[in-house]
């Protein structure tokens, strides 16, 4: 059996209708397992519709009672949880609103709580777990115009490290993967200039794909990586060294 073969374990991949996450719910299933995407869906769109071989469930993932909800919905106990969900609002920390700033955090840091929270008993059950969680390398250097995004990214890696420590006696491994800029809608938003920067401080001469980013989480979720647990795993083309 290759120590990536995922078959019998049901895995819930937040933001898994698009863009990295969408990748890393491919993958995923390929490995074998069965994947519960939650996102949020445009609405009026046709539920039905969304990707086969994933089972969509709308969950804002910032409600914390609508996880719960979706979580003990599930037929099965998830053993597997990528907290991949989340936002961008940028402006200079001047000028950002509260709006703005309380928005990305529920998003990209109270969604992945809610989510760890409401997972755990499950994993704990089935006698183990993994969690991988999004994260960014701004989140760890810091970027202009982004000081939610940044402090919400850094409060995920924080957020993974006590996850780590808590949940590793009960056979749960958590960890982080730090992408560099990857070519989704997300990044698309951006003015070309970060684009060419990004290219610029990578010591590759290509930029990762939303492929690369599931690669690396299949592999923290793997037999693999049984024994890392609390890291950061940047994927960025060496974008940070
Ligand atoms: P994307 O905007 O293409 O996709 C994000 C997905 O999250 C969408 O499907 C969206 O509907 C979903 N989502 C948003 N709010 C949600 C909510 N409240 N509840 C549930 N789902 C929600 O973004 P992406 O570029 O694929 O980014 C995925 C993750 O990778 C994010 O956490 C992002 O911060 C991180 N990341 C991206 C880059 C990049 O360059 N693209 C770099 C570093 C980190």
């Amino acid at each position: 059996m290759s120590a990536y073969d995922l078959t019998g374990q049901a895995a819930i991949v937040t933001g898994g209708l698009r863009g990295i996450g969408r990748a890393i719910a491919d993958r995923l299933a390929e490995a074998g397992a069965d994947v519960h995407v939650f996102d949020l869906a445009p609405e009026g769109s046709d539920v039905a519709a969304a990707p086969a071989p994933h089972t969509f469930h709308r969950v804002d993932v910032s409600d914390s009672d609508a996880v719960g909800r979706a979580v003990a919905a599930l037929p099965s106990p998830a053993t597997v949880l990528v907290n991949n969900a989340g936002i961008t609002r940028d402006r200079s920390l001047a000028k950002m609103s509260d709006d703005e700033w309380n928005a990305v955090l529920a998003v990209n840091l109270t969604g992945a709580f809610n989510m760890i929270r409401a997972t755990v008993p499950g994993m704990v059950a089935e006698k183990g777990g993994r969690i991988v969680n999004i994260t960014s390398i701004n989140g760890v250097r810091g970027k202009f115009g982004q000081a939610n995004y940044t402090a919400a990214k850094a409060g995920l890696i924080g957020l993974t490290k006590t996850a780590a420590r808590e949940l590793g006696p009960k056979g749960i491994t958590v960890n982080a993967v730090a992408p560099g800029m990857v070519m989704t809608d997300m990044a698309l938003a951006l003015p070309a200039a970060f684009r060419e920067r990004a290219l610029s401080e990578a010591v590759l001469d290509h930029l990762p794909e939303s492929s690369d980013i599931a690669e690396a989480v299949l592999f923290l979720v793997s037999d693999s990586a049984r024994c890392i647990t609390g890291q950061v795993l940047n994927v960025d083309s060496g974008q940070l060294i």
